[in-house]
């Protein structure tokens, strides 16, 4: 516990909100997982990169969460630190056709953004409910869009210690991948380049679409961590689940829901268990019925991970 008392005092003396035991239930949309040792909300960036230069220095165990919408933590908690780039760095900026937010910024609030000032381009994220950061990490996706698309830099705080920007061929972005899933480097902001050629009419049209299809099909009245699995090639993941019978399959509060069967959801009360459970039980049975391995999109973070 020492060394997670030190980082508290430095992230107070650095100006942070440090909380100790904090449920992590409250900061994922699954609404699952134990406290986190320390939680320190990130409200600027200096003091962020001091923060993780220590931990790194200390060999403290430490997470940057966003909207922890695409995260399923341990019940018992996560044995180490939270920095949260949430509400308090969320700045977002527009100049000309250009986005720059900061990495707590929700990535609805940068579509917003983009259609106050007429800018097309990330309609295809609005219904997306990660931040910034959590969408460059992942690249997310939809409806034929995808970060990448849209995405021209990051000021990123790399392993090494110093703030670089990195651009977006340096990313490695594909299919719900970038290269900062390969490292430790924390997204402070990026910068986004949009199409001013269209009409707000057009893109608020196109916005308002995207999210009654969201609406329709995703089950949003349960908690959950959007797409459990990531698509194999050629294939869909709800499909091959429903194929093998799997549409409503139940372990515990966890479910595979019966309205999208790419999706788990909890039922209310669920434990990381059952959905670890239900998880490894589809892909057992999806593999032995279609011979297709159902990749984990959802991060899965144990207590001592
Ligand atoms: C209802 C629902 C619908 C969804 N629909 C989609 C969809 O259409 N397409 C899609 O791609 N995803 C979708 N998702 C999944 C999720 O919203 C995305 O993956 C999103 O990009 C995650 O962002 P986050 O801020 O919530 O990340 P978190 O869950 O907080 O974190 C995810 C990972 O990113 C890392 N990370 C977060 N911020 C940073 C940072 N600043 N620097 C370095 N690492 C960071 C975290 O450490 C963690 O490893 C959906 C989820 C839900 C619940």
């Amino acid at each position: 516990m020492h060394d997670f008392e030190n980082i508290a005092a430095l992230a107070r003396l650095l100006g942070q909100e440090v909380s100790f035991d904090t449920p992590l239930c409250d900061y994922t949309t699954f609404k699952i997982g134990g406290g986190a040792k320390v939680f320190v909300e990130i409200s600027d960036k200096r003091a962020l990169c001091e923060l993780v230069k220590s931990a790194k220095e200390n060999r403290i165990r430490y997470i940057i969460l966003g909207k922890g919408s695409n995260l399923l933590f341990d019940d018992l908690g996560f044995n180490g630190v939270v920095f949260h780039l949430g509400s308090s760095f969320s700045k977002v900026d527009v100049s000309e056709n250009t986005i720059t937010a900061q990495a707590g910024a929700s990535l609805i609030s940068v579509c917003r953004a983009a259609l106050e000032n007429s800018l097309s381009g990330l309609e295809f994220a609005y219904g997306i409910p990660g931040s910034v950061g959590g969408a460059v990490y992942m690249n997310a996706g939809a409806y034929g869009g995808e970060i990448k698309d849209v995405l021209v830099s990051c000021e990123v705080l790399c392993d090494s210690g110093k703030t670089v920007t990195v651009f977006n061929k340096d990313m490695e972005l594909s299919y719900r991948h970038s290269v900062f899933q390969n490292g430790s480097s924390v997204i402070l902001s990026a910068s986004f380049k949009l199409d001013n050629t269209k009409s707000k009419e057009e893109i608020s049209a196109r916005m308002n679409d995207l999210m009654g299809r969201r609406k329709e099909k995703q089950p949003l009245e349960f908690p959950n961590a959007g797409s459990t699995f990531k698509r194999p090639e050629g294939f869909f993941a709800g499909k091959l689940i429903e194929e093998s019978g799997l549409k409503g399959y139940t372990v515990g509060r966890a479910q595979v829901s019966k309205k999208h069967s790419g999706f788990v959801i909890n039922l209310g009360g669920a434990t990381f268990k059952d959905v670890t459970q239900l998880i490894s039980e589809v892909q057992k049975r999806v593999k032995a019925d279609s011979g297709q391995f159902l990749e984990c999109e959802v991060l899965i973070k144990r207590f001592d991970d």
